[in-house]
């Protein structure tokens, strides 16, 4: 007797919907993807894939700004003069995204999923209506739902973005100029991030962050070297001062801050966090539970409170990465499908801030070891004694590994590095397989190389022994 093919329909086409889909087609469901903007969703359109385009250009430029302090001049004797071409800049980034979001296209085509780019809403917990699409084709029947629509920049009340002077993350590649002095408001990983790179670029930049430093909910040795970095490089961080209102004057902008200061600029960067993308979908009418700030509620392996109905992504708001999104989406359809299925490790997922250095980390952290949540011996390494950072010109950053006392089981780790989001695998791969700091220190890394810091400093944690506790 041959089963019918499972019909698995997805809302939203982002690292949560599309990864979910190829895993639902390869294991021979009949899948449909309801995407309004394009396959790839925001990640690949406007958010992670042209961020971290921008951040490449804005390396590139530190690297031949610190060309004459590694020895090298123009045959002049003048240091390069660089400037941005912000147009081609800009167009390099949104065709990068373009082409990005069509190769995925491709892919999930060709495993033959239907894919429907218009918006969606649930009618019921088996049915997606498309919107503008009358008849039968405007409906989509299935046995399983996923919801994976995102989540989209929050706007305060008194700084609305008018895509001109006043911008969300969304907006900025649309400017023809580079920003002259803008003006970031939020200090999260986004606006650390923007701040950072536009700095690199030559704008100036101000940064406004309503708490004491910059980063306030990442590893405070990694904040307390990026926002160093960023005020040696000329960055005006203005701490403990929230925005009250942005407003446009002319061809400038003005922050004012609760205590009434005025901060002026070019352009203003809202950098306010995350509103889910959750609303006006039907979710409420078909019972699916939302938390106080709307976003889905999930369990580890994607089901809402509704059987049938899955979410994944950042409208789940469960750690708000591409990775852990595509992670939830496959989860979901391996259990859905009736794969044999591992819960999400939220421990385990390793992110990274794409600041210059950037700030890499996974595991515990060092504010849950303070708190007495986690018994860990810590071992910080700074960058500064590598040799190979020597000769790079780096010495801004470390490799912290956290290991269990007595058995040496590493329990996290945050590397501050140039491309540290590339030396925080050892790390991950250390958690995921039980690995000991000992098992790291044996390891040959290679000589000069910066990932000789990462075994290095799991030597010295077994040096002090790791029955002590810091
Ligand atoms: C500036 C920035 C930089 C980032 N950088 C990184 C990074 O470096 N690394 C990382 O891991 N993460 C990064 N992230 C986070 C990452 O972008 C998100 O976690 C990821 O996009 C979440 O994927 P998703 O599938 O949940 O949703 P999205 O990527 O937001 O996709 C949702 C899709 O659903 C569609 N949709 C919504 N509603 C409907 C509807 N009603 N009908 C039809 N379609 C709908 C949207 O059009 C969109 O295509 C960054 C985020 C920002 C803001």
């Amino acid at each position: 007797m041959t089963l019918p093919r499972p019909r698995i329909a997805i809302l939203g086409g982002g690292p949560g919907g599309y990864e979910a889909a190829l895993v639902a087609a390869q294991l021979g469901a009949e899948v449909t993807v309801v995407d309004a903007d394009g396959l790839g969703g925001s990640c690949v359109l406007t958010d992670c894939v042209p961020s971290k385009t921008l951040i490449e250009s804005s390396a590139t430029m530190t690297s031949l700004g610190r060309s004459a302090s590694l020895g090298l001049q123009l045959e002049d004797g003048q240091n390069p003069d660089l400037s941005v071409d912000a147009p081609a800049l800009n167009a390099r980034i949104k065709a990068l995204a373009a082409a990005q979001s069509h190769d995925i296209i491709e892919h999930v085509e060709a495993e033959g999923v239907r894919i429907i780019q218009n918006r969606g809403r649930l009618a019921d917990p088996r049915t997606i209506v498309v919107e503008g699409v009358p008849g039968p084709a405007g409906r989509v029947q299935a046995d399983v739902l996923l919801i994976a629509t995102g989540a989209t920049p929050r706007v305060l009340p008194d700084a609305v973005p008018d895509g001109e002077r006043i911008l969300t993350w969304r907006q900025i590649y649309d400017l023809p100029e580079l920003p002259e002095d803008l003006i970031v408001v939020g200090s999260g990983v986004t606006g650390a991030e923007f701040a950072s790179a536009y700095q690199a670029l030559g704008s100036n930049v101000s940064l406004v962050s309503s708490r004491e430093r910059v980063l306030p909910h990442e590893d405070k040795d990694a904040a307390v070297v990026i926002e160093e970095v960023f005020r040696r490089r000329g960055m005006n961080v203005i701490s403990k001062s929230r925005a009250e209102a942005v407003h446009r004057k002319g061809d400038s902008v003005v922050v004012t801050l609760a205590d009434g200061q005025a901060i002026k600029g070019s352009h203003c960067l809202m950098t306010v966090g995350m509103i889910p993308s959750t609303s006006g979908i039907g979710l409420g009418n078909a019972g699916v539970r939302r938390d106080s700030r709307g976003f889905v509620e999930v369990d580890r392996v994607s089901r809402t409170s509704l059987p049938g109905v899955y979410a994944a992504g950042d409208c789940t708001g469960v750690l708000l990465l591409a990775s852990v999104a595509a992670m939830q989406g496959r989860i979901a359809m391996w259990h859905a499908l009736g794969e044999a299925v591992q819960p999400i490790r939220l421990s385990h997922v390793a992110s990274t801030i794409f600041t210059d250095p950037e700030i890499a980390s996974v595991g515990v952290s060092q504010a849950a070891v303070d708190r007495g949540e986690v018994t860990a011996r810590v071992m910080k390494q700074p960058l500064a004694t590598n040799p190979r950072a020597k000769m790079g010109g780096f010495r801004d950053g470390f490799v912290k590994i956290f290991a269990r006392p007595g058995t040496g089981l590493v329990l996290g780790g945050v590397v501050v590095a140039p491309r540290a989001s590339e030396l925080i695998l050892p790390i991950a791969i250390a958690i995921d397989q039980n690995l000991t700091v000992e098992q790291i220190a044996h390891t040959f890394s290679v000589y000069p190389s910066l990932s000789g810091s990462i075994t290095e400093a799991a030597r010295s944690v077994m040096e002090f022994g790791t029955d002590a506790i810091i």
